[in-house]
């Protein structure tokens, strides 16, 4: 089999793990397996590189940033290529422009748009095995980009997909995909499998054990992902296609993410054109925006809009709306950053009523109020004060039953 095993910060983080990974590569080479290793920097080097960025200047240019992070990578990915040499292995590190990955031009979150593989496959049909700096990849100009926070996760899927690989293994520092983030909900359950679109749900609401464009990507491109951990053999969590069994479960898991700002837009005049106006700007300057909440003016000429956005993007969310607020002829703009966003996930819903409302229940018989409220078919999410994060998590895992399946 073609395996591409991505091993994360903390499977990276010293020496010690690098040549733990190492010995776990060489085991699976030597099963009979090629493979193709994606790595990430050592934990906490990327948040280190981003610290040494801001104290040399408040507004770091973002082509410089991209080239400052892809470092993280570059070394631990020569490194784990020099530990599997010391076993005896054929093994070649390649930079993400060395892996032909191609992006477009967005700084610090790009896409990847193509991976010419043809070094890589090469080098795998010479016998080696090819070792990536994860999170990289390179414009059609040749500027060096990266994938956004977690994007090696990305790195792997995509390589999978692109050399048709029979398996993406995910190694981390958890057994699996969990019911709830294990850190914050020790009953959490390991699941045994996932459906793409329930994982994809998880990831974009904030349940960082997988990129979401990862599993974009996996589900796109219908790529095998077993996420599992580096630290021992247990089998793991397999994401894959949809099956019967899953529906019978309403619930699968609990996320959350404090990594969301919310801004609003005081008094705004209640008429056509303003919120296309507001939400064009700030999608011109790539800000994701995520939950809307437009209130019905009591009067019928202005009202309140509120928005979240990701926290690395609440200043320059804020300065555009700010700049608005005058042209729009708004009161003010307001910014808070301690909400937090907690969701339960499940295609179960789909096929059974009184989910919202069990939910609601729970966080009021707790006091925790929600500020904002959205909803897809298989997800329901609540906006709420921050400090309620961990007991809102719990009361949800609780409510559910998710620690007894
Ligand atoms: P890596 O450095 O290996 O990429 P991450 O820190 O990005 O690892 O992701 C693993 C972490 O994801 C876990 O340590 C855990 O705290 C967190 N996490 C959040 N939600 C979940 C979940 N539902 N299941 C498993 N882990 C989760
Ligand atoms: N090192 C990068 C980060 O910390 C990418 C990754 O680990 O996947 O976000
Ligand atoms: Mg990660």
């Amino acid at each position: 089999m073609l395996i591409v095993q991505k091993y994360g910060g903390t499977s990276v983080a010293n020496i010690e793990r690098i040549k733990a990974v190492a010995e776990r590569v060489s085991k699976t080479v030597k099963e009979g397996h090629k493979v193709v290793v994606v790595v990430s920097a050592m934990a906490g080097e990327t948040d280190k590189l981003i610290n040494l960025a801001h104290e040399v200047c408040p507004n770091p240019a973002e082509r410089e940033m991209d080239l400052l992070l892809s470092s993280g990578e570059r070394v631990t990915s020569a490194l784990t290529a020099m530990a599997l040499q010391t076993l005896g292995h054929k093994a070649i590190a390649l930079t993400g422009r060395q892996m032909g990955i191609i992006t477009d031009a967005v700084h610090t979150k790009a896409k990847i748009e193509k991976i010419i593989a043809t070094r890589a496959v090469k080098a795998l049909e010479q016998g080696y095995i090819v070792v990536v700096a994860g999170f990289q990849g390179i414009t059609e100009d040749e500027d060096v980009t990266t994938l956004g926070r977690g994007g090696s996760d990305l790195t792997a899927v995509a390589i999978a997909a692109a050399l048709n690989a029979d398996l993406c293994e995910i190694y981390t520092d958890v057994d699996g995909v969990f019911t709830a983030d294990p850190n914050i909900v020790p009953e959490a359950k390991k699941l045994d499998k996932i459906s793409y679109e329930e994982m994809l749900e998880l990831a974009s609401l904030g349940a960082k054990v997988l990129q979401t464009r990862s599993v974009e990507f996996a589900m796109k491109y219908n790529v095998p992902v077993i996420v599992r951990s580096s630290f021992n053999y247990n089998p793991g969590t397999l994401v894959t296609k949809e099956d019967k069994e899953m529906e019978k479960v309403v619930v699968s898991g609990i996320a959350h993410d404090k990594n969301q700002a919310k801004i609003t837009i005081v008094k705004v005049p209640d008429k056509p054109g303003i919120a296309a106006k507001l939400f064009r700007t700030i999608a011109d300057s790539n800000i994701i925006v995520d939950m809307i909440v437009q209130n019905i003016s009591s009067d019928g000429k202005a009202t309140d809009i509120s928005f979240t956005v990701p926290k690395t993007d609440a200043k320059k969310a804020l300065d555009i709306t700010e700049k608005l607020c005058k042209e729009l002829g708004a009161e003010k703009v307001l910014l808070n950053e301690g909400i937090a966003k907690v969701s339960i996930v499940g295609v179960g819903m789909r096929t059974h009523s009184g989910v919202a409302a069990q939910m609601f229940e729970a966080l009021a018989n707790h006091g925790i109020n929600i500020m904002a409220i959205s909803t897809s078919e298989i997800k329901i999410s609540c906006l709420i004060d921050a400090k309620y994060t961990e007991l809102a998590v719990r009361v949800l895992h609780d409510t559910f039953k998710l620690g007894e399946q």
